[in-house]
């Protein structure tokens, strides 16, 4: 199915595609809108002759991951080379320090009739300079199968690029309806297509255990058998230790941080059931007993698998939406609240409690958050000593932190978890939910008008925004059509929001290159719908 544009806007495309020139007005649709574009007269040609220049050796991954790009639909296999010197057209990649300002991920592209120029400090910035090129080919340049009868073109234009926020996420969730190897490959290509460059991997939850431990395989031999959010039952729903590196590997050769979630303490029912002597009497349920030295060796047993796997430097422990009847029923842990709540907290542990929020999963009570606050400061610390930062859903705020802490805050209950952490000197990504929660029905337009930066947020603190990503939840999407369907085209427009200047954003214009783009996943057999709210 392809992509929803308003009627309204298409009448108006269309009025204006009659008065202009049509080649122009169509030659440029890319998203995410680039920093600045000025066109000029004429284009490039692709032909066999054509070859993939590679001046800097870093780059020949990028060269070779170009020339796989462009293969199936020309049928031109181009030859990537290291030398200069050729006098046929080229397209020519190079590491070029002078344009160190545009940051770690921009890119200049320059194209004239002879050639097609990427330049930028790092190969980050190159490969996005080559996804910026994929767009600047005709759309069908994305077949699959070999097109006839085209002309591949580049129109000639002088593009500077870079993002706005260093973090770009999407959250896929195969803990509540698995997810292959193969389908998550899949998605990696089009985050990468979208200049997006985190994938955060929800392996952990109730319903399943995800992620092969070597030391504690009860994990996958009964975690990854539970009943996924269909009532179904699997033999094999998790991924081997060699999957995981093969994924890492693919989403870093495409400039995508595969970022590992392991949920604790809440969240934790597939643990439970594999370990029941992690629950709370011994019974298995969604928390993990946290006032037994035995969980907390188990946490760390896990992490420095987890660790080994994925390079990442920013690991996600949850920490959301813990039910705390168990722990009040806890031999161990009741007494443990009672103490804490009646104690003051360390001089060195800031809180900060979220004002009520209706989505708040479980409401806060000052007993639960001080006793998760303990457990979340350990792991804090651990994942600090082996050189990785901890991030957790905003619950980790209202524990309290210590003021030393590196931990990044994800927020998603409002606006006040985002101010909240700024004002607290700790980094947060911004997953609000509605506007960024894709398993929601929530409309394109909505998506795209969402800022991340609260407007009330001092000048000073808008640093500490380090980025956006919307989360793909799985409890309602038991295939991977449903995960594409509710995924595009919302994530184009998050996807923009997190890579375009604020100010170069504007949902018409949006909507006229997301027609190009929506084409463009048709042809990569992408499934797309377009939603109007409609009650879960
Ligand atoms: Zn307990």
């Amino acid at each position: 199915m392809g992509c929803f544009i308003p009627a309204a806007i298409a009448v108006v495309l269309s009025g204006v595609m009659a008065t202009r020139s049509v080649a122009a007005e169509a030659a440029i649709q890319i998203i995410p809108q680039p920093r600045s574009i000025q066109p000029a007269a004429g284009s490039f040609v692709l032909t066999p002759t054509t070859a993939i220049l590679v001046i800097s050796p870093e780059l020949a991954s990028v060269g070779r991951y170009l020339a796989d790009l462009l293969a199936p639909a020309t049928g031109i296999k181009l030859d990537v080379r290291q030398a200069g010197g050729s006098e046929a057209p080229s397209i020519v990649l190079q590491l070029d320090q002078a344009l160190a300002d545009l940051g770690r991920e921009g890119y200049a592209l320059e194209c004239t009739p002879e050639a097609v120029t990427i330049r930028a400090a790092n190969p980050a910035g190159v490969f996005y300079g080559v996804q910026t090129l994929r767009q600047l080919f005709p759309i069908r340049i994305e077949s699959r199968q070999q097109v006839e009868g085209i002309a591949w073109t580049v129109p000639c234009v002088s593009i500077k690029d870079q993002p706005r926020f260093q973090w770009r996420g999407y959250l896929l969730d195969p803990a509540r309806h698995f997810r292959t190897k193969e389908e998550i490959m899949h998605l990696i290509d089009l985050l990468a297509m979208q200049k997006l460059n985190v994938m955060q991997l929800h392996l952990t939850d109730d319903q399943g255990w995800r992620i092969e431990i070597k030391k504690h395989p009860e994990l996958t031999a009964t975690g990854a058998r539970l009943a996924d959010c269909s009532g179904k039952k699997g033999e094999h729903w998790f991924y081997r230790q060699e999957d995981i590196r093969e994924l890492v590997a693919y989403a870093a050769n495409r400039q995508v941080t595969l970022v590992p979630e392991i949920e604790m303490p809440g969240h934790s029912g597939a643990a439970t059931a594999s370990y029941p002597a992690l629950a709370c009497g011994g019974t298995p349920s969604s928390a993990l007993c946290v006032s037994q030295e035995r969980t907390f060796e188990f946490a760390r047993d896990v992490l420095d698998e987890v660790l080994a796997l994925f390079p990442s430097p920013l690991v996600h422990i949850g920490a959301d939406e813990v039910t705390p009847a168990r722990w009040r029923a806890c031999p161990q842990c009741k007494p443990q609240m009672d103490k804490l709540a009646q104690t003051a907290l360390p001089a060195e542990v800031t809180p900060f409690r979220l004002p009520a929020n209706p989505m708040a999963g479980v409401p806060f009570q000052e007993d639960v958050a001080r006793l998760q606050g303990e457990f979340v400061r350990r792991i804090d610390q651990y994942l600090t000593s082996k050189g990785r930062r901890m991030v957790g859903w905003d619950e980790i705020l209202e524990g309290g932190l210590r003021t030393d802490s590196r931990a990044v805050v994800m927020a998603w209950r409002g606006a006040a978890a985002v101010s909240g952490a700024a004002g607290r000197k700790l980094d947060v990504v911004v997953t609000l939910h509605p506007d960024l929660y894709l398993d929601n029905a929530t409309r394109l337009e909505q998506t795209y008008a969402f800022e991340p930066v609260p407007s009330d947020l001092p000048a000073g603190q808008e640093a500490r925004v380090i980025g956006v990503q919307g989360n793909m939840w799985g409890e309602a999407t038991p295939t991977i059509q449903r995960v594409e369907e509710q995924t595009f085209p919302r994530l184009c427009a998050i996807a923009e929001t997190g890579w375009s200047a604020r100010n170069n954003r504007n949902f018409q214009g949006f909507t006229t290159r997301l027609a190009s783009f929506c084409r463009r996943l048709d042809l990569l057999g992408v499934r797309q719908t377009s939603r109007e709210p409609s009650p879960k």
